[in-house]
Order: structure tokens, then C-alpha cells, then sequence
């Protein structure tokens, strides 16, 4: 079973690092993130209740993110293991997530926290593109090609986050710096950190999680 919580910055290559890692150990990639804009594009109840927050950059309240989650760690593809991306992101979620997973029989097996400086985290946040079907993140620089996405054989359309515009950056960092940030002294504390450097390629960050996720501990 592989436990792995990605830690980092928005903007350090979270997503891009579990899509590749979802398919190399073939256990599924739970992006809160990505739940989150799933209900909101379906109107889904959840969806409406947790707009507002993603709109202005704020978290969701964790009540409502806790149970999101929940849901997703209890379906069958979990057994072989699951790649966190974006949750938890406050303490008590990291609290409550522990409770979860022992009421699963699951546990955390590692957590690679992947370092990016702020400098590099808004730059890379402001050529971010995301596609409207799959979610797939690209970096353009200036206005993306017009074939739109190329992951696999999709071909949706491309578009600019509205939480990735500089102030809503901003402010995300912020609240990255204040409330998420205290999860790399949390599980340092576990013994389960492990520090990655994120300012390297695609393939070498993804080579070197690789690697430390290899040599990580099984559960008890
Ligand atoms: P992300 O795709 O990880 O950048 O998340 C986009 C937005 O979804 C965040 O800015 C929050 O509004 C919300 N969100 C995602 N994960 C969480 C979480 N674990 N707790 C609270 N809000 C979250
Ligand atoms: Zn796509």
C-alpha cells in the first residue's frame, strides 16, 4: 500500500508530479482541487456550497472539504495505495484525515514535500493553463495553441484559472504560508517528510520522488 501526501505551494507542481505517478504506481490521484471544480462545473450541491471560497482563493471550510475526501478515500481503487494532492492543507485536516485512514485500515507511508521558491511559484502560476475536459496543467507563456489540450486523445479547451490572476495568487501563497505551511513541521515530527527539490525538470522531480517513494515504510 503506498500513502503519499504531496506537500508544496500552489504552483510547485503537485498535480503535474501525481498525474505521473498515478499512472507509473497505478493507484488513483485525489485532488481536492479538482473534486472541488468537478461539483462546481455539475452544479452539484457541494459545488455551490464551496464556489465562493475557490472564486475568491479562501479554503473551503473544513467540514465540508474533510467530507468531500472522505467519501473519495472510502471507494474501492484505494486499496493499492492513493496520491493526496492538495489535501490536507490546515492541521485540523491533517488530524482528521490520520482518524480517517485508520478507520480504513489505510495509512500515510510518506510525504514528499516539494520545495519551490515564491519567486519561481508565482511566475510558473501565471503561465499555468489548465483544460476545461481533463484538467491537464500546461505552461504557455503568452496565449496557448489553439489545438487546446494534449493529454492522451483530448482535445479540450484551454483556460486560465480565475483564482491563478496575480491578486487571487496572492493571496493564496498567503494562506499556503499561514495555514499549510505548518504540515512540513507535522509530519517531519511523524518521521514521513521528505524534501524534494521542485525547481528541476518535469521528469528529474518525478525521477527523484520515484525514487524516495520506493524506499518508504510500509504501515504498521
Ligand atoms: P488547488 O487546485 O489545489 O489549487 O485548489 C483550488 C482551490 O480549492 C483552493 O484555492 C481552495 O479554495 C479549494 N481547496 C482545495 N483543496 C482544499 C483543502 N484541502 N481545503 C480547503 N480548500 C481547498
Ligand atoms: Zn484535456
Amino acid at each position: 500500500m503506498y500513502g503519499i501526501v504531496l506537500l508544496g505551494a500552489p504552483g510547485a507542481g503537485k498535480g503535474t508530479q501525481a498525474v505521473l505517478l498515478s499512472k507509473d504506481l497505478r493507484i488513483p490521484h485525489i485532488s481536492s482541487g479538482d473534486l472541488f471544480r468537478e461539483n462546481i462545473k455539475n452544479q452539484t450541491e457541494l459545488g455551490k456550497q464551496a464556489q465562493q471560497y475557490l472564486d475568491r482563493g479562501d479554503l473551503v471550510p473544513d467540514e465540508i472539504t474533510i467530507g468531500m475526501v472522505r467519501e473519495r478515500l472510502s471507494r474501492p481503487d484505494t486499496a493499492r495505495g492513493f496520491i493526496l494532492d492538495g489535501f490536507p492543507r490546515t492541521i485540523p485536516q491533517a488530524d482528521a484525515l490520520a482518524q480517517l485512514l485508520r478507520e480504513l485500515g489505510k495509512c500515510i507511508t510518506i510525504v514528499p514535500y516539494i520545495r519551490v521558491r515564491e519567486r519561481m511559484l508565482m511566475e510558473r502560476l501565471s503561465h499555468r493553463w489548465t483544460c476545461r475536459d481533463c484538467g491537464a496543467v500546461f505552461s504557455y507563456e503568452s496565449v496557448p495553441p489553439r489545438e487546446g489540450c494534449k493529454k492522451d486523445v483530448c482535445t479540450g479547451e484551454l483556460y486560465q484559472r480565475s483564482d491563478d490572476n496575480p491578486e487571487t495568487q496572492a493571496r493564496r501563497i498567503r494562506i499556503y504560508q499561514e495555514q499549510t505551511a505548518p504540515l512540513i513541521d507535522y509530519y517531519r515530527n511523524l518521521g514521513l517528510l521528505r524534501e524534494v527539490n521542485g525547481e528541476h525538470t518535469i521528469p528529474y522531480v518525478h525521477h527523484l520522488l520515484r525514487q524516495l517513494i520506493m524506499t518508504s515504510h510500509e504501515c504498521d
